[in-house]
């Protein structure tokens, strides 16, 4: 044979989400809103003027500026990626040598693992707490103990839905000498964001999408925020061309309507209140099961019967995440909501106390 695969991705399978139709995809941690038509609209006017038989914008000065614009920061210090995915995959390829270590917590997000060991980045992965919050002062032992050259976390954390206080994350990244990369991802829906204060630390880099509050996971947009240096570098090591044309012409009109932006977050909030509102007594009645209060647009709830709850939620068409001990259920439209409590009820009856 004249190639042979390299080890580290022999046994890799192609990331595979869900398989089969559903009615109801809760699943994803996507927005359940679409554009209105006149955003539709202004998005397809922003594809028609990109051309074609051009190369894009290397460094998406449309999107990136807006972005700098809704967030209140200077857009010198924000780089777009093709998803933050792809930003994350950057960074674990590049600011990371083969052989270095990356600190991750467990449960989280797993694409930081999977680039990590992509890269031949050495894994180490700090357990949270019964309760699935992080214990930061563990957190700052394990990286000191192992010389960790990053550490990489999301906050609010998917899967978890809990937060880290903005005055913890402060001291976690002040106490500690690698790299921090902070993916706020889910920070639309909760206010404890970093954003702007990352000119004043030199090891802080935050990741942020466009896939959750603003309705965007289809054009792949993301964007990373450091001070000057880290920047400066990331834009050294991306392909030139990461974020096309057509994803930055649509994304620039969405992205220049902060209002429209804001209104998303509130109604995907009240969606989030009102599935956690018609879960809560439910999950409650439930043995050795719990809910907390999310700081995301998902709730998580801790079941030993997941497996069978998401079997069943299968059978009835409604897809969501089985994951950290439990199920991850994206907030929906109110009649996915009310649609997903019915079958939890009815499914649930068989392991109330
Ligand atoms: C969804 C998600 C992302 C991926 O966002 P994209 O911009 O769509 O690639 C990144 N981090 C976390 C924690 C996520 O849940």
């Amino acid at each position: 044979m004249a190639y042979q695969l390299a080890a580290k991705v022999r046994d890799l399978v192609p990331y595979d989400p869900i398989e089969g139709q559903y009615r109801i995809r809760l699943d994803a941690n996507e927005s359940f809103l679409l554009p209105p038509p006149w955003l539709q609209q202004e998005m397809e006017d922003g594809i028609r003027k990109a051309m074609c038989n051009r190369y894009p914008d290397p460094k998406a000065e449309e999107v990136c500026r807006l972005f700098a614009q809704y967030y209140r920061i200077r857009e010198e210090l924000v780089t777009a990626g093709n998803g933050s995915d792809e930003l994350i995959m950057l960074i674990a390829a590049s600011f990371l040598e083969k052989g270095d270590k990356v600190v991750t917590v467990m449960p989280d997000f797993s694409m930081y693992a999977f680039y990590s060991s992509l890269s031949e980045v050495e894994v180490v992965e700090a357990p949270k707490r019964e309760d699935l919050t992080i214990n930061v002062d563990g957190l700052i032992q394990t990286i000191q103990r192992t010389g960790a050259r990053a550490l990489i976390f999301s906050n609010p954390c998917n899967p978890t839905s809990l937060g880290v206080e903005a005055q913890e994350v402060r001291r976690l990244i002040r106490s500690v000498q690698c790299l921090v990369v902070l993916d706020e991802a889910y920070m639309d829906f909760w206010d404890q964001s970093l954003l702007d204060e990352v000119e004043q630390y030199d090891n802080l880099l935050i990741l942020r999408t466009c896939s959750k509050a603003f309705g965007m996971a289809a054009l792949r947009l993301g964007f990373a925020v450091a001070n000057p240096v880290l920047t400066r570098a990331l834009h050294a090591v991306k392909s030139p061309y990461n974020v096309n044309s057509l994803t930055q012409g649509a994304g620039a009109a969405v992205l220049s309507h902060p209002d429209y932006l804001r209104e998303c977050v509130g109604n995907i909030l009240a969606s989030r209140d009102d599935l956690y509102q018609k879960l809560k007594p439910m999950v409650d009645g439930w043995q050795n099961a719990g809910m907390a209060i999310s700081c995301t647009n998902f709730v998580h709830i801790r079941t030993p019967h997941a497996r069978h709850l998401f079997e069943g939620l299968k059978e009835e068409g409604i897809a969501v995440r089985l994951i950290a001990g439990g199920l991850r259920i994206c907030a929906g439209t109110p009649e996915e909501n009310r649609e997903v409590a019915r079958a939890l009820k009815k499914l649930g009856g068989g392991i109330v106390v």
